[in-house]
């Protein structure tokens, strides 16, 4: 289950029991940072228009709050698609300072090696966290609509099971906040892609306005998840929308694309 840690003016959600058995997961929110509008405060995004000064800043709070290292952390630029890479030890370091050095064209990220620090960013897309409690195994991946029809989720999965075979029973998982179906309006082609795509998929949507829909992108993960073969007892939904709580998060649509990014961080511990 996440829970909220206030330190200072610094606000995020974090997975206590993940903690107790090695992996610490950090969802963040804006609260507590240093960036000016539209990108106020914690922005953690290098590539939104923001300056670097104040990422950098913001980041560094973020670190300090959990006693991380940033010639740990590895980021890459996310592009919405599904490709997954396993990092270690030689990748440290990648896009703290500048968005160029971050690990290009990856929506996934995952480690076995302590002190390695996996950090992902989100406006309204959904975090994923997975966690094997005893092979310590700690994947991050950004879901997207692109990233949920392409199934990331799935491909963590696979990823980590071909670093080493797990039965997915054993898996943890997390998602965090995104945009939620109250504010995620979508139309008559984006609803018959899913549906054609999978088979469950009309549950993941209610009916709005004429010819158009909205989307529960939480939902679809949770149901890919356990397609997968998650149990759903063993996945944590922070359950926050993104839109209707832009006091909190960054939110893509409600701040009309200007706005910074929260992040999803995790470092096996
Ligand atoms: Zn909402």
């Amino acid at each position: 289950m996440w829970k909220r840690v206030e330190k200072g003016k610094v606000i995020y959600y974090t997975l206590p029991e993940w903690s107790a058995h090695g992996a610490q997961v950090i969802m963040s929110t804006r609260a507590g940072g240093v960036s000016k509008a539209p990108y106020d405060q914690l922005n953690l995004g290098l590539h939104v228009g923001d300056a670097s000064e104040a990422v950098i800043a913001n980041r560094r709070l973020l670190l300090a709050a959990n006693r991380w290292r940033e010639e740990d952390f590895v980021s890459a630029q996310q592009v919405h698609g599904n490709r997954v890479l396993y990092v270690g030890a030689p990748d440290r370091g990648c896009g703290f300072y500048d968005y160029e050095s971050a690990i290009k064209d990856t929506d996934g990220l995952f480690t076995a090696e302590q002190g390695v620090l996996i950090a992902t960013f989100y406006a309204d897309c959904l975090p994923l966290a997975l966690f094997h409690p005893t092979l310590k195994l700690l994947g991050l991946a950004h879901a997207g609509w692109q990233g949920t029809y392409r199934n990331i989720a799935a491909a963590l999965i696979g990823a980590m099971q071909a670093k080493h075979d797990f039965d997915p029973q054993e898996l943890w998982a997390a998602t965090g906040a995104a945009i939620g179906p109250c504010c995620y309006q979508v139309d008559a082609d984006f609803y018959q892609r899913f549906l054609k795509r999978y088979s469950e998929a009309a549950l993941w949507f209610s009916a709005a306005e004429e010819g158009k829909y909205y989307f529960d992108n939480e939902k679809a993960n949770v149901a890919l998840l356990q397609q997968a073969g998650v149990k759903k007892e063993n996945i944590s939904v922070l359950g926050l929308c993104t839109a209707c709580h832009d006091d909190l998060f960054f939110s893509y649509r409600k701040g009309a694309g200007k706005t910074g990014r929260h992040g999803l961080w995790g470092a096996l511990i």
